[in-house]
């Protein structure tokens, strides 16, 4: 039996946490490099990174 979360996506392997990238909008799950710093990540790449948020603060 597979098991789903609220929103009816099968979680990924691991049930690893999962966040929205604040530069190109997609989810990505949490990596083990993150590991000590999962709490202020906030994109899911270098490049995103670079790239800054979408709606930056005024
Ligand atoms: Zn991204």
């Amino acid at each position: 039996m597979a098991r789903r979360n609220a929103n009816g996506i099968q979680p990924a392997k691991g049930d690893l946490p999962r966040r929205i990238c604040a530069a190109c909008g997609l989810d990505f799950a949490w990596r083990r490099k993150w590991a000590r710093d999962w709490a202020n990540v906030r994109f899911c790449s270098d490049r995103c990174r670079r790239a800054g948020a979408r709606t930056p603060p005024a």
